[in-house]
Order: structure tokens, then sequence, then C-alpha cells
């Protein structure tokens, strides 16, 4: 399986497109064609473990990488030290009808830890395949949860380290207390004076930089990005997307073959796409359901075929869609445009330079078959996290809130009574506060607090992974100034 860039360039091999994250013409990188996967190859996963179906859908994208390497990479990533759960992804029934699977056990309790515990390997195999033997670091502006699943992956990972840049002021004591008590020998978190902006820029600059490059040469390291268009975290979100219809096959809930829709609360449109993928292979999806919060950029162009910016930015609920550029959508409208990389240069520019694009009634006709856009407010999530708790005895978080709320109204439009997975994104410990909030709880001193709370209301089990945080000893304490971010890198 060879990739091209979705601006038109290139043909790479899959370990060149990890180890490369973006195309050199700036497009990402797509997969020639999608590997058809039959309906007795999927009903054959309802049989195996996460583990084992996780090596099924990756080989027919990771064509560079042998077996072996591929099942020693899902081991290291799925296994019990990292996800609470053995299911990895496991399937939780609401009503019936509707199921949530719970992204969420892994060490950072959010869904980037399925693809974020993968990709650190698949990157150090890159490098081996392509003779890279320097050191791969990887540098990652985060405004809060990429950040600490970035960390978490690459912890300890050998011939690999990870940088983490976050805005002195603009995380949450959660978030923070995640990343400044990260263990490893290979990690490190600093703190830039700045907003969450001048981390962003100060780590694109790096990027771009020749001397900055040239000086990390000199220690033998070489730059690679773990961001959300590398093509080492797409693939592993392909997998959950058949492991959940394998489940419900298992289960008996549905017969091999029925339409499944899921409903995806979405902010880089990475996951959601990967659903999209896993459909084009050949899994029986109806409906992909593109839940948003108040930044519905993408409810708009899903009913409109516009794509604009020209909108204000929202602080939500649900801080890791608030997005107004999904830069994953550039690989949906590259099939939206049968593949044509001019076309997506044209629509690139006018978004770079005007704000906005038209992909026109055609195209927009098309993607409406799969696709539904629709969007909550944090009222409606509010709402949706009690009715959910007080109806089906489900604590959701806010992301998944959007989500559920966005299937309600889904229904109430359509009709449509088609079997439906709400993918779970955060586990609802991670925002404590407003979770406790939405159920009529006083306002806590602090997260801990909130979530001693939570548990005694709810009876939910607060996950380990937050109560070992209090008591985890502070490790990194570096502050740097947004143009000190380069030295900050090369000190040792
Ligand atoms: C990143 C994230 C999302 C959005 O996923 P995209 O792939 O960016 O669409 C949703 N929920 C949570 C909790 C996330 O961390």
């Amino acid at each position: 399986m060879s990739f091209f860039s979705t601006r038109g360039g290139s043909c790479v091999t899959a370990s060149q497109a990890i180890l490369k994250g973006i195309a050199p013409d700036g497009g990402l990188y797509v997969p020639a064609m999608f590997p058809p996967v039959s309906l007795d190859k999927i009903v054959r996963m309802a049989d195996m473990s996460y583990q084992e179906r996780a090596v099924q859908v990756l080989k027919l994208f990771l064509e560079d990488f042998s077996i072996p390497e591929i099942e020693k990479a899902v081991e290291a990533a799925y296994g019990p030290d990292r996800f609470d759960d053995p299911a990895v992804a496991p399937l939780k029934k609401l009503d019936a009808g509707t199921w949530v699977m719970e992204l969420f056990h892994g060490p950072t309790l959010a869904f980037k830890d399925i693809a974020l515990q993968l990709l650190p390997h698949l990157l150090k195999m890159s490098a081996e395949k392509n003779k890279e033997n320097r050191e791969v670091c990887i540098l990652v502006a985060t405004s809060g949860d990429t950040g600490k699943a970035a960390l978490e992956g690459f912890r300890d990972v050998p011939g690999t380290s990870c940088t983490v840049f976050y805005p002195l002021d603009g995380v949450s004591d959660v978030q923070k207390l995640q990343m400044v008590t990260t263990g490893g020998d290979n990690t490190r978190v600093i703190a830039v004076r700045g907003n969450f902006d001048d981390a962003q820029t100060g780590v694109k600059e790096l990027f771009c930089s020749e001397d900055f490059a040239a000086k990390m040469a000199t220690q033998g390291k070489v730059l690679s990005s773990a961001n959300s268009i590398n093509l080492g975290r797409l693939v592993p979100q392909v997998v959950y997307y058949f492991s959940a219809y394998a489940d419900l096959v298992h289960s008996a809930e549905i017969a091999a073959g029925d339409p499944v829709n899921f409903c995806v609360p979405t902010g880089n449109f990475g996951d959601i796409l990967a659903g999209y993928y896993a459909r084009c292979m050949g899994l029986p999806v109806n409906k992909l359901i593109c839940a948003s919060n108040r930044n519905n950029v993408l409810t708009d162009f899903f009913n409109s075929g516009i794509y604009s910016v020209h909108r204000t930015f929202f602080k939500t609920l649900s801080p890791s869609m608030d997005i107004l550029v999904s830069s994953n959508l550039e690989r949906l409208l590259y099939e939206a445009a049968d593949r044509d990389g001019e076309l997506i240069r044209v629509w690139m520019n006018q978004l770079k330079e005007c704000g906005s694009y038209s992909v026109g009634d055609q195209r927009r006709e098309w993607m409406s078959d799969m696709f539904w856009g629709d969007c909550a407010d944090n009222k409606d999530t509010l709402n949706e996290i009690s009715n959910r708790f007080h109806q089906d005895g489900y604590l959701m978080d806010p992301h998944t809130a959007v989500a559920g709320h966005v299937l309600r109204q889904y229904r109430t439009k359509t009709n449509d009574t088609t079997p439906t997975v709400i993918v779970g994104t955060a586990n609802p410990y991670k925002f404590a506060a407003d979770v406790l909030s939405a159920l009529g709880g006083e306002k806590a001193e602090d997260a801990f607090a909130a979530s001693e709370e939570l548990e005694k209301r709810t009876g939910v089990p607060m996950p380990e992974q937050v109560k070992r945080l209090k008591d985890l000893p502070v490790r990194h304490t570096t502050e740097c100034d947004r143009d000190k971010m380069a030295e900050a890198v090369l000190a040792d």
C-alpha cells in the first residue's frame, strides 16, 4: 500500500508517511485505496481480542511492517499496564438500540490514548526501516489533553523523546498536574510564559527552522510530530469501529451485515474520519453523525457545503472540541473531490486567504448520504449528562454528552431507528467539576474534592489515574519565554 498527498504529490510507504507526518506539499497522506474487509472477516473478528482485531486491521495499511512487528507494537500499546479494561474499547448498553463505546480506559482517560499509545512504537520502527538512526524527538504544543497523551505514549520508548510546551496560565489544574508529574527518562514538560497560541506558534517555528534542525542534528536528533494528521494516529482509530461492530455481532445485538450508525463528538475530524475509512473498507455503517459543540463549523459545513471560519470562537464545556479549522476534514474533501489534489489545493488556499471555501451542491449531497452534522450548546450538554444519568444510570463526560444530545436530535428529525454507537471520548472524572454541576452538585473546592463528591453521589468509581495524581511528585518545573523555546529544547 502506498500513500498519496491530498494535494496531489508524493507516493510514500506507510513508514515514510508516519515518519514525515505531513507531506512536503502541505497535504495529508491518504491511502492509495481502501483495503476491503469482507463480512466473513468481520464476523471472525467477533471471537478475537481487541489486540487481535487491531493486527487484522493495521496490517492492511502498514504493508511495510511485518506481522510480528505489528503484533509487538500492539502488545506494548494495549496491555493491562496501559489500559484498565481488558476489552480496551468496551461497549456499554444505554438502551435498546444505543451503546457507548468507551475509548477512555488508557493512562490519560481520553480517546487520544488509543492512537498515542501505539504511535511511538510505529514511529520507532518507521525510523529503523528508513535507516534513520538519530533520536526521534517529538515536539508538542498543547492546550491540555494531547500533551499528556503524547507524554504517556512516548515515555521510555527507546530511540524517542517527547517535549511538551503548555501555556503557563492556559490549562486546568488537573491537566497541569497530569503533565508535570509524568515519569520517564525521555520526557520533558515546559511551561511557556504566554497563551496557547504563543506555545503553538513557537513550536511551528521550530518545525520550520533549518537552523534549529541543524543544531538538533549535531546532537544526533531529528524532529517529528505526533499531531492528529499523522497517519500513525489515524490508522489505530479505524480499529475500534471494526471492534465495536464485532462486539455487537458477538453479543447477538445485531446480525452480521446489519447497518449501524456511529455518533462521534468531533473537533479536528480525526476520530470520525477513521469511521468513514472503516465504512469505505466495507464495515456496514449507515450514518456517521458528526456532533459539534457551539463551535459548530462542521454542522454548517454539512448543511450548506460551505466551510467558513468567519465566526466567533467559543470556550465551551467540551474544550477538546473547541476548534475552528478541522484539519482532518481535508482527507474527506479529497474523496469528495474524486481524489483531485489540484481542487484540494484551491480550496485550502481559499481557506487560508479568504477564510472559506464551498464544495458545491453535488459534493455536499454526496457527503450527506453518509454524514449528518448537528450541535449542542453548554445547556444541552449539561441536560444530557443529567438525563442519561437519571434515565440510563450512565455517567457521561461533556464531550460524550454532546454526542448524546445530537443523537436525540438526529432521531427526532429523521425517525431513523438504526442501532447506534455513541463514541465515548473521555472519562467523566476528567471533567469532574462540570459533571458534578450538571447533576446539581455544589461547586467544590478543587478537582479532587469534586471527584470525591461525584463518586459519593453517583457510585461510579473514581479511576485510579485520578486518585494517584494527588500523591505523585512534581518532576517538571521548567518555564521559558516564548522566544526561548529553541534554547529550552537544545539545553540538556
Ligand atoms: C480530541 C478529542 C475529541 C475530538 O476528536 P477529533 O479527532 O479531534 O475530532 C473529542 N473528545 C475528546 C475528549 C478529545 O480529547
